[in-house]
């Protein structure tokens, strides 16, 4: 579909609205139409972008006073639709061409991707937000204008490196989107690795043009750490079952298999195994679960030799196990709810400061589950020139 229409017939309806003049001599006009529906929304139900309609010319927009100069030689899209109509034909009682967006469009994003496009440097914001980047973003990539402003988006980005989103929510896929778009490869590299260790199935794209290679070649990274994940789990869970791991002191091998079961088979994973493409799980749900389990595991050994006023301290080696290397290399915990996994567990004896240790085949599994964290240090991004 068109990106932008031509008026060719007279239309009053379109003056009014707020004017952003960019040139002053402006012989084009840019009208964005009026629109309330949220950007890039973040629920599935309205995960398209809102296209305009023809009923929506009826209705007054923002309207950009632009050069059709500059427009043309900044971009491909409108130079073919200026050249393909005569100016005899299409001029408005303005004396101006009137071209009408057939998207909604931030109008202030449309604003500042022109003042770049008119070389007016001088009226570009210094800094701007994350959603202010997307929504210029979109514009730019809509209307093959992104070269005219990324010289400007990398100081921009620059700027908002420390509120780079450290899970999977729709500020991390605003930063896919934006840094595939303007070729960013460190931040691309980092928000497609934390991409790939959060999410349990293709990430979201918002309604945003956002690449299918993009979205495969992250989801080929969760796919991989989740299969490794779980070998893990279900090589815990054959060596206990097949009496590899045993406990003669306090039957932690019982207890650890019989809630390993009871966990892998409220997720629904306990048999038939999940094959690829995983659609569900997420190397982080597996992270957290297998936490829990280690920690009811050393609950239930503590009391089973100490009574039920036993206490269990975990070395936490998990706590901040996991870490993603930031887009400035500084690393960032992952979760904050793996803690507690992995080492040995510490049962606390009835004096304090002289902790009982206990050694057995099934503590030396759960000690297992610290290797789920090394998982996620090898993850790498998604590189730009693959995608
Ligand atoms: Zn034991």
């Amino acid at each position: 579909m068109d990106s932008i229409w031509v008026l060719l017939i007279p239309l009053p309806c379109t003056k009014g609205g707020q004017v952003y003049d960019v040139d002053p001599e402006a012989d084009t006009v840019i009208i964005v139409p009026p629109g309330t529906e949220p950007f890039a929304p973040w629920d599935p139900k309205s995960d398209q972008i809102q296209n305009g309609s023809k009923n929506a010319l009826s209705q007054s927009g923002v309207r950009i006073n632009v050069s059709s100069r500059h427009l043309t030689l900044a971009s491909g899209i409108f130079r073919r639709k200026l050249n393909h109509f005569s100016r005899n034909t299409s001029v408005q009682p303005d004396g101006r061409i009137h071209l009408y967006t057939s998207q909604r469009f931030d109008p202030r994003a449309a604003a500042i991707v022109m003042n770049a496009v008119h070389a007016k440097g001088f009226k570009m914001p210094k800094a701007v937000d994350l959603e202010t980047l997307a929504q210029i973003a979109f514009f730019a990539d809509t209307f093959g204008l992104l070269e005219a402003v990324s010289v400007y988006v990398e100081l921009w980005a620059l700027k908002l490196q420390g509120q780079f989103p450290e899970i999977y929510n729709r500020d991390l896929i605003l930063w896919i989107y934006i840094s595939h778009v303007f070729r960013l490869d460190e931040p691309f590299k980092a928000a497609t690795r934390i991409a790939a260790i959060y999410s349990d199935g293709p990430i979201r794209n918002l309604g945003l043009p956002l690449q299918h290679g993009v979205v495969a070649a992250i989801d080929v990274r969760r796919q991989e750490l989740v299969a490794r994940s779980l070998s893990t789990v279900y090589g815990i869970l054959d060596s206990l079952s097949g009496g590899a791991a045993t406990c003669d002191e306090s039957h932690c091998d019982s207890l650890l298999l019989g809630t390993l079961i009871k966990l892998l088979s409220k997720k629904g994973i306990l048999w038939p195994r999940p094959a690829k493409p995983f659609t569900g799980v997420s190397y982080t749900a597996i992270i957290d679960d297998m936490a829990r389990l280690s920690q009811h595991l050393g609950g239930r050994a503590a009391k089973a030799v100490n009574g039920v006023n036993g206490t269990t301290k975990h070395h936490a080696n998990g706590t901040n196990g996991v870490h993603v290397n930031g887009v400035n290399g500084v690393h960032k915990p992952l979760t904050k709810t793996s803690k507690g996994q992995g080492g040995e567990v510490h049962l606390s004896g009835t004096h304090p400061g002289k902790p009982a240790v206990h050694h057995c085949g099934a503590m030396r599994l759960v000690a297992g589950f610290g290797q789920l964290d090394a998982l996620a240090d090898e993850v790498e991004g998604v590189e730009l020139e693959t995608v």
